[in-house]
C-alpha cells in the first residue's frame, strides 16, 4: 500500500476513500465502525486497531485518540491518520509496533465533526467553531458574519479607515497592523473586522455577531457541564449533540481505555487536567503520574505539558467546563491530554511566552518576527497585502491580513506531515505504558489420586496499574482483577472459590521516588484452588481486568499439568 500524503488536509470524501483502502489492505489489523452520525447525517468513523488474531479489541488494554472536534482544526485529522498509518505499515516490520498491536488496542476517531470539516475544507470555505446546528437561535444575530465576500476561497480581515479606530499601519512593515497606543493621535486609524457580511446593518452600528452555529462541542461533555447563562455554546444538556453522544457512548462501553489524546490546534502544547481547578486539589499521586507521562510527551514532541487551569486559561477568573479530557479523567480516571498542535509563534522563535497572555499583549516586534517567518517559510499566500474591495454594505473597504486557516490555525500544507510525525511517538509511548495481565505461574500438583492443587500467580507487566489511576479507584470506575475457574461436570472445588477477586495490581507508576526506593512485588497476586476431579480433566481459567486485558488458559489435571 502506498504511503498517504500527510502534507494534506483530507476532505470527508478523501478520508472515506483512504479508510476504505486501509480496511481492504489490513483486514486483521484495522476495523472501521460507524459509532454515530453527525447532525447532517454523516458517519462518524471509529477505527479499531489491534491484531484480531491475538484477541478481540475489548480483551486488551487500549489508548484512545481523536481529532477535529472543532471544525477548522483539521491538522488533528491528518495527525490521527499518520498514527494509524504508522501502526499499519509497521506491523510485522517493526518489533515494537508488532508487539503493541498484538497486545493492545488503539481506538482512533480521525474526525469527530464531519459537518464542520466539510465546510472548513470546501472550495469556498466557512469556518465554524463546531457543528452546523443553529444554537441557541435559528436566525442570524445582528452584526458581521464571517464569509468569503469576494469569492477568492479565503476568509481574511476587513479594514476600514476610522479616526477612532484602534489600529494603525505598522512602522515595521506596511502590511502589518499595530495597536494604537493609549495616548496616540494624529495618524491614520482603522477598525478591523472579519471578512463578512452584516446582518441587520443600519449604516452606523457594527457588531461582531455571534455565529448562528454557536455550539462548542468541547463544552458538551458530562463533566461539570454548565448551561448557556454560565457558559456559551455548551448545548442544552450534556451529550445533547449527536457527535458527542456517539463518542461518550463508545467510551462508557469500553472500560479497557486507560489513556487518551485529543488533537486540537493551535499553540504547540500538551494540556492536561484539570481545566477547572488547581493542581493542589488533584490527587497527588495522579498529578505525579500526569507530570511523568507529560514529561515523556514533551521529550518526544518538543511541546511542553501544562495544566489547563494554571497555564492555559482564557481568562484569569474563568474556567471552561464540560471538556473532554477533564471528563475522561474525572469520571473514569483515564490519563487524558489535549494536544494543541502547531505553533507558528514558536516557529518564529518566540518560545518563552505565556500561551494565553501573549495574545492579549506582546511586543509588536513579535508580530514582525511571525510575518518574516511566514514570508520565508510559507510564502505570499500566508499574509495577504491589503487590497481594495467594494463591499456591498460598507462601501470601500480593504481586504487582507493573515490567511489564518493555513498559517495560525493549521500548519501550511507542506509542514503538516512533519507536525503529524513529531506527535506520533507520544501515542506509541502511551501504548507502551498500558497495564497488561500476565500469568507469572500456573502449576498443577497432584495431592492424591484425584485431588489437585492449582497455584496461580498473576502479574501486571505495565507501567500503569490495573486501576489506571487513584481517581479511577476512588470513583469505583474500574473493577478489581478477577480469576475464574470453570469446572466441567464431575469436578468439585474442595477449596478456593470459583470466582476469586485478586484486587488490583500495581504497575511501576506508584513507585515515584527516583532515590533509594525499593521495589516490592505489588504487581503480583496469587490464588490457589484444590479441585477433586479425575486425572485428565480439563478446566478453564480466565483472568479478567477491565483496564489490563483478559487471559484465558486451559488447565490439564495431569501430574505434569499446568497451562496449555
Ligand atoms: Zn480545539
Amino acid at each position: 500500500m502506498s504511503t498517504p500524503n500527510f502534507n494534506h488536509y483530507y476532505t470527508n470524501a478523501e478520508l472515506d476513500a483512504l479508510l476504505d483502502e486501509w480496511v481492504r489492505a489490513y483486514p486483521t489489523l484495522i476495523e472501521r465502525r460507524e459509532i454515530g452520525r453527525s447532525f447532517e447525517g454523516r458517519p462518524i468513523w471509529l477505527l479499531v486497531l489491534t491484531n484480531r488474531e491475538t484477541g478481540a479489541d475489548t480483551t486488551k488494554p487500549a489508548v484512545w485518540v481523536d481529532a477535529n472536534i472543532h471544525a477548522t482544526e483539521v491538522a488533528g485529522t491528518t495527525t490521527v491518520l499518520h498514527i494509524v498509518h504508522t501502526l499499519l505499515s509497521g506491523y510485522g516490520a517493526d518489533e515494537r509496533i508488532t508487539r503493541l498491536l498484538d497486545t493492545s488496542t488503539l481506538y482512533a476517531v480521525p474526525r469527530i465533526n464531519p459537518d464542520g470539516a466539510e465546510l472548513a475544507l470546501a472550495d469556498q470555505p466557512r469556518y465554524l467553531r463546531s457543528g452546523v446546528r443553529p444554537y441557541p437561535w435559528d436566525e442570524l444575530a445582528e452584526g458581521v458574519h464571517q464569509q468569503d465576500v469576494d469569492g477568492d476561497g479565503r476568509i481574511l480581515q476587513m479594514r476600514i479607515e476610522d479616526p477612532n479606530g484602534d489600529w494603525t499601519v505598522s512602522e515595521l512593515d506596511p502590511r502589518l497592523m499595530r495597536k494604537r497606543r493609549p495616548d496616540e493621535h494624529g495618524g491614520t486609524y482603522y477598525r478591523l473586522l472579519p471578512e463578512g457580511m452584516l446582518e441587520d446593518f443600519d449604516g452606523y452600528i457594527i457588531k461582531i455577531a455571534r455565529p448562528r452555529e454557536g455550539l462548542d462541542f468541547n463544552r458538551n461533555f458530562p463533566y461539570d457541564w454548565r448551561p448557556e447563562n454560565e457558559q456559551r455554546g455548551a448545548g442544552p444538556y450534556p451529550t445533547s449533540e449527536p457527535e458527542i453522544r456517539a463518542i461518550v457512548d463508545f467510551i462508557v462501553n469500553h472500560p479497557n481505555i486507560n489513556a487518551a489524546l485529543t488533537y486540537h490546534t493551535f499553540s504547540g502544547v500538551i494540556l492536561r487536567p484539570y481545566g477547572t481547578k488547581p493542581d493542589d486539589q488533584m490527587n497527588t499521586d495522579d498529578l505525579w503520574v500526569f507530570q511523568k507521562i507529560g514529561q515523556r510527551g514533551s521529550e518526544l514532541t518538543g511541546y511542553p505539558c501544562v495544566s489547563v487551569y494554571h497555564d492555559f486559561r482564557y481568562h484569569p477568573k474563568e474556567v471552561i467546563t464540560g471538556v473532554f479530557d477533564d471528563w475522561l479523567y474525572d469520571h473514569f480516571g483515564m490519563f487524558a491530554f489535549t494536544v494543541e498542535l502547531w505553533d507558528i509563534v514558536g516557529r518564529a522563535g518566540i518560545t518563552e511566552r505565556k500561551f494565553i497572555e501573549w495574545f492579549r499583549d506582546h511586543p509588536h516586534e513579535d508580530d514582525l518576527k511571525i510575518l518574516q517567518w511566514a514570508d520565508e517559510h510559507i510564502g505570499p499566500d500566508a499574509f495577504v497585502p491589503w487590497y481594495e474591495f467594494n463591499h456591498p454594505q460598507l462601501g470601500k473597504v480593504e481586504l487582507g491580513g493573515w490567511n489564518f486557516m493555513y498559517t495560525w490555525r493549521n500548519p501550511p500544507h507542506h509542514l503538516m506531515g512533519e507536525e503529524a510525525a513529531r506527535n506520533t511517538p507520544f501515542v506509541l509511548a502511551l501504548a507502551d505504558m498500558l497495564p497488561h495481565l500476565h500469568i507469572h505461574t500456573l502449576t498443577v500438583t497432584p495431592l492424591d489420586d484425584d485431588a489437585w492443587h492449582i497455584n496461580l500467580v498473576v502479574e501486571n507487566s505495565g507501567y500503569l496499574p490495573t486501576y489506571t489511576s487513584q481517581q479511577a479507584k476512588q470513583r469505583h470506575a474500574v473493577r478489581p482483577v478477577r480469576a475464574e475457574l470453570t469446572l466441567p461436570d464431575g469436578a468439585v472445588l474442595v477449596s478456593g472459590k470459583r470466582r476469586v477477586e485478586l484486587g488490583h495490581l500495581e504497575g511501576r507508576s506508584n513507585k515515584h521516588s527516583v532515590t533509594f526506593a525499593y521495589s516490592p512485588t505489588d504487581n503480583r497476586a496469587r490464588a490457589e484452588w484444590v479441585v477433586r476431579a479425575p486425572r485428565g480433566t480439563i478446566l478453564t481459567l480466565t483472568v479478567k481486568s477491565e483496564r489490563a486485558g483478559e487471559l484465558t488458559r486451559t488447565i490439564h489435571l495431569e501430574p505434569e499439568g499446568g497451562s496449555a
